[in-house]
């Protein structure tokens, strides 16, 4: 017998060589009917594999990440069953899953694939699915699996196989078709119920540019049709609201060749909302004790060997800029954590000046490859919203907790409220890994914990997920959308405190280490603007949006009064403009709505004789005629509802 522990920490016991599911089977038929994937000793195994020595067993069905991941990936080894008929003498490369769906790389034989051809894809690997064929994984020998594909012609499975160790190859079967796979299927093929192809793109072999280009073939697969024309309905939404489609039509940000990809240009419009935005996240840092700093955009090599970063990005990054005369090697600013370790060490700090928090909206400069920028979600040029706390190892518990309230502040005021936060924590079964004291790190993940229960956040520990300087708390922020980014990490570092040598003088007189706290709530201006932008839609909140309200004028005469009702409007700091081209009135109202400023100011003979204006809302609501007064009250009541002062 064999003694399984389930994840609720119940131990049942078992024949040796029991399956995850019969282990399903024997809890109830319908988690049976549900479970699709298994995880024994933290390895994803297959739900038939045997199991044979006692451990931990976690079940996973579709509503699990991990059983999406089977899912999904075990679908592609369907679609490239069909690919392989549709398309003879066509090389298989890998097909893993992705976050939304999976691909498979492939090498065709001749000529391409376009979406003309998705639906014979589509139905072809349907039809394998509705056979309902297992997934049977068996070891071969590097020998067999080698001459396998050799037989085959193709060298890239050959070259994956290569670098593998006699003994652990593994090949998975289905129907008639065979793949290398290292396993983690769902039971069989029947239970994928739609499939769809959603786009094609050229990839290079192992990501090397030198290499062959492959076709990757994108997909996502469903256990219900309904689930996969819902999931067609959000992608048509998160199209409308692309953020570089927006961005372009509200004028806030564009790029340009000639200054370069990935660089982004903040237009007017956008760079007066980012600088709302900083000014938001400035007026509550300060209250929350923040002191401004400013550094350079480069810094000497030397400084990023001692902090590590060259290490990090140095080879694969931009390369050093040299001085004319001395030949100095300057980088590029990838973080600005040394920088801020410097300005610490400009001076000694006794523990009664600790902590000292110090904030840039300081602009860094990665190199992404050209083929994975993406709008301003990935860019070669970003200002992080940074800042670096610097307090004894007794602060952490209650630093921690005010850069919750801080983020929860930000988050709140944007009009997000679906999120987690994920703790990543250490494991315990690597030590090795991590540097600082085994104390210091228990200190730590104790009170990010503390601080995660106390703040009442609902919260997910990850072991093994943190970096290995310290453990970290990110915000998982669901958008409008469904869909989840990771927004402000705030994040323990017991490393760089070492390697800047920093030091402050405790109550004892000897001099100790203190510990860095990074964080940045927006994470950067560039994606958590992005963020925004798909979240709302380009319906900013009122206090952001770049004008509040447009007066339409009815026509020409009305000019005159329009010109008074924005001086007082802007008296009242309400941000206003006023359409004064000579079109109807109706022309200007739909522009207004598709400009999507929040208020539509009418004005028109009766409002001139009555010293009113009548207002509608974007989205077509009619509040009437009211006086001004009325409206920046009106304005100024819907901003406070949303943006409340840090810590009033
Ligand atoms: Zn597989
Ligand atoms: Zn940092």
């Amino acid at each position: 017998m064999i003694k399984i522990t389930l994840p609720d920490g119940s131990v049942k016991e078992f024949e040796k060589g029991t399956t995850p599911m019969e282990v399903a089977k024997s809890i109830s038929e319908g988690l049976a009917r549900n479970v699709i994937s298994a995880k024994f000793n933290s390895t994803i195994v297959e739900t038939v594999t045997s199991l044979e020595t006692d451990g931990s067993l976690v079940l996973y069905t579709w509503n699990d990440k991990e059983g999406k991941t089977a899912f999904w990936h075990s679908t592609s080894h369907i679609v490239a069953q069909a690919i392989e008929e549709l398309y003879p003498g066509v090389k298989l490369t890998i097909g893993p899953a992705i976050d939304n769906g999976f691909y498979y790389d492939v090498e065709l034989p001749t000529g391409s694939i376009s979406d003309k051809d998705f639906p014979s894809i589509e139905k072809k690997a349907l039809e394998i699915a509705r056979g309902k064929h297992d997934y049977k994984m068996r070891d071969v020998s590097k020998a067999d699996a080698l001459t396998f594909y050799k037989n085959q012609g193709n060298e890239y499975k050959v070259e994956l196989i290569e670098n593998l160790e006699d003994g652990t190859i593994t090949f998975c079967d289905h129907d008639s078709f065979t793949d290398l796979c290292r396993g983690g299927h769902i039971p069989n093929t029947g239970i994928v119920k739609a499939i769809k192809i959603l786009s094609v793109a050229g990839a290079y072999w192992r990501g090397n540019e030198n290499n062959t280009q492959l076709t990757r073939i994108y997909g996502i697969s469903f256990p219900k049709q309904k689930e996969l024309t819902e999931y067609l309905e959000l992608l048509e939404e998160a199209k409308k609201r692309d953020h570089r489609k927006l961005g372009k039509e509200l004028e806030l940000f564009t790029f340009s060749q000639k200054v370069g990809q990935g660089l982004p240009l903040w237009l007017p419009k956008g760079a007066a909302l980012r600088e709302r935005l900083e000014q938001f996240l400035k007026k509550a840092q300060k209250k929350a004790g923040y002191e401004m700093v400013v550094t350079p955009h480069i810094g000497q090599k030397e400084l990023y060997v001692t902090s590590g970063h060259y290490e990090k990005y140095g080879a694969d990054s931009f390369q050093p800029i040299r001085t004319p005369k001395e030949d100095e090697e300057f980088l590029l600013k990838p973080m600005n954590c040394p920088h801020h370790c410097e300005i610490y060490n400009a001076k000694p700090f006794s523990y009664k000046e600790l902590p000292k928090r110090f904030a840039e909206f300081g602009t860094v400069y990665r190199y992404e490859q050209s083929g994975e920028l993406h709008g301003l979600t990935r860019v070669r040029g970003f200002t992080q919203d940074d800042a670096h706390i610097f307090c004894t190892p007794e602060q952490l518990d209650e630093e921690f907790k005010e850069v919750i309230d801080l983020s929860l502040y930000v988050l709140g005021s944007l009009g997000f409220e679906d999120f987690t936060a994920q703790v990543s924590v250490r494991d315990l079964d690597t030590p090795e890994k991590y540097i600082g004291s085994v104390e210091n790190w228990e200190k730590a993940e104790q009170a990010i914990i503390n601080a995660a229960k106390e703040k009442g956040l609902n919260y997910v520990i990850e072991s093994g997920e943190a970096a290995f300087y310290g453990p970290k708390l990110d915000f998982m922020v669901k958008d409008a959308l469904g869909r989840q980014w990771q927004l402000g990490t705030i994040q323990v570092d017991y490393n760089l405190p070492e390697r800047f040598d920093l030091t402050y003088k405790g109550s004892d007189n000897e001099l100790h280490r203190p510990v860095m706290i990074h964080r940045a709530p927006f994470g950067s201006m560039e994606r958590f603007i992005a963020l925004l932008i798909e979240h709302t839609g380009g319906n900013f909140p009122l206090w952001l949006t770049p004008e509040q309200a447009i007066i339409l004028p009815v026509s020409e005469k009305h000019e005159k009064y329009a010109e008074k009702v924005l001086k007082s409007l802007e008296n009242n700091e309400i941000r206003a403009l006023i359409d004064s081209r000579n079109e109807t009135i109706g022309k200007k109202i739909r522009e207004a709505e598709m400009s999507k400023v929040p208020f539509m100011l009418i004005v028109g003979e009766n409002d001139e004789v009555a010293n009113t204006i009548s207002v509608r809302r974007h989205g077509g609501e009619d509040l009437g005629a009211i006086d001004v007064t009325m409206f920046t009250d009106l304005v100024n009541k819907e901003i406070k509802s949303t943006l409340k002062t840090f810590k009033e």
